[in-house]
């Protein structure tokens, strides 16, 4: 019920009757008031006038549990949430969670990761109290080669969300980064387990720079966050859900087409790395050509000097700009 009387305090943006929470919930005047009293203990400013009722007065961002719940607006994508202050990795948590038989939709978040991480085992900077990490848990029906794909339509949702919220023009550097202002603001991993060709669960994960923050050296040149590009404090529960609501949109193309033609046009408008010279550093063969765009099956098409339109898979490639990080 906290979570129901938050989202409608927030919603009206105005003063709620004590009567009207009683009704909406069927519950005591006793009942609304100690919801009320737990919610200001968790840093929520509600405040009670004789007669009029409560109202929430927005302040700092908050951050939990709680305010999840209250903005999640989708069907099953963010349902259940779990949040946690410290985890080591939501990835982790949540490999654990789905071995466990966590039901698809169950979101992990975190305020601070001790060993986040990207792929190869790079390590991934997740201070508190700043920035969003979070891991959904998806329990596929479709081949491993589709799987692929989930990074890709995660990409579309985060970057989209970062657009509708604070106007961050947020490109998708192909495959698993999202860039804006020519440096990384978000990095996603996913990892699944897989018996003969039968995914048992998938999980994926995002780290987004969100709030004010000093980068450690290694990434000061090729990190920004949304705080620095836009000047504001952006919401992360907000932002968390609006991803949420993008994914389970994209995610229903995924799963009707069986690949990625419905996204296709969304995601090309998207990358940063289209039209450009691109660096692909395939641990097999490096090369350089233009990057086209990506094709149905979710491969960056890059265009070598001679001609040659050369589909690359997604997997263990990384693309650099042939005179920066983009
Ligand atoms: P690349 O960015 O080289 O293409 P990648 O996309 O595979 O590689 P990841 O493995 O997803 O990168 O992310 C890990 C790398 O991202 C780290 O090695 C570090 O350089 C950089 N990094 C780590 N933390 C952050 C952060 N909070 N913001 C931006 N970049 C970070």
């Amino acid at each position: 019920m906290k979570s129901e009387i938050l989202s409608l305090l927030r919603e009206r943006g105005n003063y709620v009757s004590g009567q009207e929470l009683c009704q909406r919930f069927n519950v005591s005047r006793t009942a609304v008031w100690k919801a009320v009293g737990q919610l200001k203990k968790e840093g929520y400013r509600i405040e009670a006038v004789q007669n009029r009722g409560y109202i929430l007065i927005p302040e700092r961002e908050l951050f939990g549990q709680h305010e999840l719940e209250s903005r999640m607006n989708t069907e099953w994508a963010g349902h259940p949430v779990r949040f946690y202050d410290t985890l080591p990795s939501t990835n982790l948590q949540a490999k654990l969670d789905a071995e466990n038989g966590a039901e698809e939709g169950t979101l992990i978040v975190a305020d601070m990761q001790t060993a986040g991480r990207g792929r190869r085992g790079r390590s991934w900077n997740s201070p508190a109290g700043t920035n969003a990490y979070f891991t959904l848990i998806l329990r596929p029906r479709f081949s491993v080669e589709t799987a692929s794909m989930v990074t890709l339509v995660m990409g579309l949702a985060v970057a989209e969300a970062i657009r509708e919220t604070c106007g961050v023009e947020a490109g998708i550097k192909w495959p698993n980064d999202i860039v804006a202002g020519g440096k990384k603001i978000c990095g996603m991993l996913a990892e699944m387990s897989v018996e003969r060709e039968y995914i048992h669960y998938v999980v994926m994960g995002a780290g987004i720079n969100v709030g004010k923050q000093t980068f450690p050296e290694e990434i000061a040149a090729t990190a920004a966050s949304l705080w620095e590009l836009c000047g504001e404090t952006v919401s992360r529960a907000g932002l968390i859900c609006a991803v949420m609501g993008n994914f389970e949109t994209h995610y229903a193309s995924l799963l009707q087409a069986g690949d990625f033609s419905g996204l296709l046009d969304r995601y090309n408008s998207l990358l940063v790395n289209r039209d450009r010279e691109v660096r692909v550093l395939d641990p097999r063969e490096e090369f350089c050509g233009r990057a086209r765009g990506i094709n149905p099956r979710g491969e960056l098409l890059v265009e070598k000097a001679d001609g040659t339109v050369v589909p690359v898979c997604a997997g263990e490639v990384s693309v650099r700009g042939v005179y920066g990080y983009v």
